[in-house]
């Protein structure tokens, strides 16, 4: 079995969520759709139970490699 098919038979490293379901996904596309550089975007990813800092999904992880992850203890 491929191991980047999900729960639901979609392409997804996470096994619980699509890719879509990422907001990460949506607003780099959107950042992209602007005129932003792939390559130039960071990323800070949030829970959307308290809007703290949360390590990025496997989907994100591998779509974001290398790319700046912004932590809360950066914006104190
Ligand atoms: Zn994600």
């Amino acid at each position: 079995m491929d191991k980047a098919i999900n729960k639901y038979g979609n392409y997804s490293f996470q096994y619980d969520w699509n890719v879509e379901n990422c907001s990460e996904i949506w607003s780099s596309r959107k950042a992209i759709m602007k005129g932003a550089k792939f390559d130039n975007i960071g990323l800070r990813c949030i829970s959307i139970a308290d809007g703290s800092f949360e390590t990025p999904c496997k989907n994100c992880k591998q779509t974001f490699g290398g790319h700046t992850i912004i932590k809360d203890k950066d914006l104190e």
